[in-house]
């Protein structure tokens, strides 16, 4: 770890600095442990994620529950979501240029996802089988968006703690600029739990 990233990641530690920089979370090495990739919801994901999960319910106070809405992407459908998402950038900014474009994209879009590895997860809490709202909604980027906000609905900000705690407790990390997206396993997951690799690598189509 150099000086600068070791300064960003005390940043974050104090929670000066929210998101680590990306080439600090691209860098952390895979030891991949050749897990398989299981369903849960709808979604595929590394089986001790799914262990994982099921302990977040168990966390959860009464009449919570989550639902996982995305878990595995294969290279195929996140190169589509980036073309749409592309698309929607230049719809709202036709005058943006090509370096902003790129920023933005990475935003919304990560180049190299957790979600190509079944390590992340985007959840959503449900309360009495309803959704439970925890600040913007699911793949609204505004500025309640960032784990960190500060929300003016009360219930909202109490849903996002009761998520959150509960999905720390079972061993995810979050990623700070959204609410929803969380890994284990991942190199996210590595850099921000302050591991020394992630254990769950890209899975390749077969
Ligand atoms: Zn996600």
């Amino acid at each position: 770890m150099n000086i600068r990233v070791l300064y960003n990641y005390i940043l974050v530690r104090l929670a000066v600095r929210h998101i680590l920089p990306a080439h600090f979370v691209n860098s952390k090495p895979v030891s991949e442990c050749g897990e398989e990739l299981v369903e849960r919801d709808g979604c595929l994901v590394r089986l001790g994620v799914f262990e994982r999960l099921k302990q977040v319910n168990e966390f959860l106070p009464d009449g919570y529950r989550i639902v996982v809405v995305e878990g595995f992407r294969d290279e195929r459908k996140q190169e589509q979501l980036r073309q749409e998402a592309e698309k929607k950038i230049k719809e709202a900014f036709p005058e943006i240029t090509e370096s902003e474009l790129v920023t933005r994209l990475n935003k919304s879009v990560a180049n190299r996802s957790g979600h190509l590895t079944g390590g992340a997860v985007d959840v959503l809490l449900y309360k009495d089988n309803q959704v439970a709202p925890c600040g913007s909604k699911y793949l609204e980027f505004n500025n309640e968006t960032p784990s960190f906000a500060r929300l003016k609905d009360k219930t909202s900000s109490a849903n996002r703690k009761i998520l959150h705690k509960a999905m720390k407790k079972a061993g995810f990390s979050n990623y700070p600029a959204e609410w929803w997206h969380f890994s284990y396993g991942d190199k996210m997951w590595a850099a921000y739990a302050n591991k020394h690799a992630a254990i769950y690598g890209e899975v390749k189509n077969s």
